[in-house]
């Protein structure tokens, strides 16, 4: 479903992605993981075309996001994309933060808009806070409605970026549960965090990035079950987190 194929991107003389290669295939959670700095989020937004890159290709659904010829708005509309800050908009009730892009952007008609982002928020848990606005709501219930947003959209993926790294400890849980029960449901996912007990649960392959290369691409099992057979940078990183 994604494809990065030999991606290095620079920010004048600094490279910040290496040589980059790795693939998440329909249905398959991808938990990516490193030091801060080392390209986590550049790596992931080149995926919906957010940061160009110079060398290589990426592939999305069979189309490349680095051809000059590609739809960027449409590619951009299939890719769900979660941030660390929330990114709602403040001035808009949390049903019309749902329904303006499915209105805007695919064409929906405002009643089919409102019914899908209804059955949305009853499955993040949030069907009583359709009137409020994202000021009137916690961390946690913030991130859930920019899920549900993203998923409004009906995504062939989603892209995570440390979606938990900016909440109260309480709300973490509430923000992963609806991640586990995502990609419980065969939805393909690409996830930046440190939530090593999520990637142990959901992920299929651990990404392990340092220095803008990808220095590990393994099975969860390996990743987690084989500590000897890591990186050394993989094995710093791990005593520091786990
Ligand atoms: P991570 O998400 O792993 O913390 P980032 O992808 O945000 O890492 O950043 C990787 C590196 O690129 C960092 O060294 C950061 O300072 C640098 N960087 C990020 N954005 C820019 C930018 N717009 N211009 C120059 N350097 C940048
Ligand atoms: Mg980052």
């Amino acid at each position: 479903m994604i494809e990065f194929k030999n991606v290095s991107k620079w920010y004048g003389s600094f490279q910040v992605l290496n040589n980059c290669s790795t693939s998440v295939n329909k249905g398959e959670v991808v938990v990516v993981c490193g030091p801060s700095g080392s390209g986590k989020s550049t790596l992931i937004k080149t995926a919906n075309a957010l940061e160009p890159f110079q060398e290589g290709e990426i592939w999305v659904n069979g189309v490349s996001v680095g051809a000059r010829d590609t739809n960027l708005p449409k590619l951009r509309a299939q890719i769900g994309m979660v941030f660390q800050h929330f990114e709602l908009f403040p001035h808009l009730s949390v049903m019309r933060n749902l329904t303006l892009a499915q209105v805007k952007v695919l064409g929906r008609k405002e009643a089919e808009a409102q019914r899908r982002g209804r059955e949305l928020l009853e499955r993040v848990g949030l069907s009583a806070h359709v009137d409020k606005f994202p000021g009137q709501l916690s961390g946690g219930q913030q991130q859930r409605v920019a899920i549900a947003r993203a998923l409004a959209m009906d995504p062939v993926a989603m892209l995570f970026d440390e979606p938990t790294s900016a909440l109260d400890p309480e709300m973490v849980n509430e923000v992963l549960d609806v991640m586990v029960d995502l990609a419980s449901e065969g939805m393909t996912m690409m996830v930046v965090t440190h939530e090593m007990g999520f990637a142990r649960k959901v992920a299929d392959r651990v990404v392990f990035m340092d220095e803008g290369a990808i220095v590990e691409d393994c099975p969860k099992e390996e990743f987690f079950g084989n500590p000897e057979g890591r990186s050394e940078r993989a094995k710093q990183f791990l005593s520091k987190i786990l």
